[in-house]
């Protein structure tokens, strides 16, 4: 298997290295440094949104007819490493990576004609509405519950865990229709307009000290039956469909950044006898098994990506494999940073790091962030299908167990 890349393909990432050294100013810059959460704050994200959307290149996955590149699968993936790399701001995946390739899938003309434009431009931010208290990993046990009334579904209940939902303006959620079959049979999927009354957003703050996350409160919600995507009770169908693109390629990328970091706060921090950390052999150790790793998740990927630009298929199990060894390599990193920085990760740097913050961080420049994106990176192995939940599906598909 040939894993270097075509002239072409080298020219194209020429490309995209000259507009990312352009395109991602020092401001942006400068502000993306300070972001610890999954996706960068609405006031971030919104801005390199706007500059992607206005070079074309804001939708890489979506077909050229809907406002895509028309990239193939290589060209994706080195728009994707280049950019994480770089340390560009990560989008929300919600409306671009999983509202928009479902309408495509599942919605009607109207909706893909009304919601896919918007999505592009960024004019519309969306959320994710699956999860509820006690239907995580086991979501077909929901029971938000919607019924029929005339024109609309009047919808109650409740959503947690919902990213972004103080930003957003429109939901695409699960609901339960009906009770008298599997549970996953009675399930309808809806789009909401985060303006119709009866909806409640409530913070929760992480442990982090982010306010990345809601529960949603739904009380008599009235929703149009236009706003349904796929048949009533099929919503199931969609919803599995939709789970297919939550799951992020290039983790390597991102890793080898995160651990590059590491690699100069060891040059830069004391090791308590007057070297430098990076000269402790104990640490240093740490490093090269993290390292080990990395390479490990960086083959796969290529591996996976050579497969699907040669027409072949991946299947679940590839995906679940680099979801697992990703989040955890990704949690090793910043185990690492934080045994670095040392006491640095103790103060809440949290009011230093808002945008516009006139208070300088605790420490040195590199250990602002670090506490805080240790704590986030804990929750990587939950969301998106926890870790058991990769295991059970590599368990079965890969393993046949
Ligand atoms: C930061 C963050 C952001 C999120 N954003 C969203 C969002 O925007 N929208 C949304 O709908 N949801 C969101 N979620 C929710 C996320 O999808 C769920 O947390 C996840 O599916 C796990 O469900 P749960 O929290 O109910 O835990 P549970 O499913 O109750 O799991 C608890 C523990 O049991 C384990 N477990 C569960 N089932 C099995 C099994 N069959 N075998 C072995 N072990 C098992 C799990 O791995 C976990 O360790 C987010 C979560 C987090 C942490």
């Amino acid at each position: 298997m040939d894993l270097a890349l075509a002239p072409a393909d080298a020219a194209f990432r020429d490309e995209v290295r000259e507009f990312l050294a352009t395109a991602f100013t020092p401001a942006l810059r400068e502000a993306t440094k300070r972001q610890a959460g999954v996706f960068a704050e609405a006031s971030v994200n919104r801005r390199w949104h706007r500059i992607l959307y206005e070079k074309g290149w804001v939708a890489p996955s979506w077909p050229k007819e809907y406002g895509g590149t028309g990239w193939n699968t290589v060209q994706r993936y080195i728009f994707d490493s280049e950019c994480a790399e770089a340390g560009t701001p990560a989008l929300p995946a919600m409306g671009l990576q999983m509202c928009g390739p479902v309408l495509m899938g599942y919605g009607s003309d109207e909706q893909k004609a009304w919601h896919l434009p918007r999505i592009l431009s960024g004019e519309n931010y969306w959320c994710q509405g699956y999860s509820e208290p006690g239907s995580g990993s086991d979501l077909a046990s929901l029971q938000c519950r919607a019924v029929r009334d005339g024109d609309d579904y009047v919808v109650n209940g409740t959503k947690i865990w919902t990213t972004h939902a103080q930003y957003a303006n429109w939901m695409f959620l699960l609901v339960r229709t009906d009770n008298s079959g599997k549970p996953q049979q009675g399930i309808t999927f809806l789009l909401l307009d985060m303006k119709t009354p009866g909806i409640t957003i409530k913070p929760i703050i992480t442990m982090s000290g982010e306010h990345e996350v809601n529960q949603v409160f739904f009380d008599n919600v009235r929703i149009p039956a236009s706003n349904r995507v796929g048949k009533e009770n099929d919503g199931w169908t969609v919803a599995k469909y939709l789970l297919e693109f939550e799951r992020g390629h290039a983790f390597a990328s991102r890793i080898r950044g995160a651990l590059r970091a590491v690699h100069a706060i060891a040059k830069a921090e004391s090791n308590g006898s007057g070297g430098a950390l990076w000269d402790d052999g104990n640490f240093r150790r740490k490093i090269s098994s993290v390292e080990i790793e990395l390479a490990a998740v960086d083959f796969t990927e290529r591996r996976i990506i050579s497969q699907l630009s040669t027409g072949g298929n991946t299947g679940d199990s590839a995906a679940s494999m680099l979801k697992l060894k990703g989040t955890e390599t990704m949690q090793s990193v910043t185990e690492l940073a934080l045994e670095a920085i040392g006491f640095y990760a103790q103060p809440d740097q949290r009011t230093a790091l808002g945008e516009g913050a006139n208070e300088s961080p605790i420490g040195p420049d590199y250990a602002a962030t670090v506490g805080a994106r240790y704590l986030n990176t804990r929750a990587a192995t939950i969301y998106g299908g926890s870790s058991e939940v990769q295991r059970n599906i590599l368990a079965r598909l890969a393993l046949g167990l």
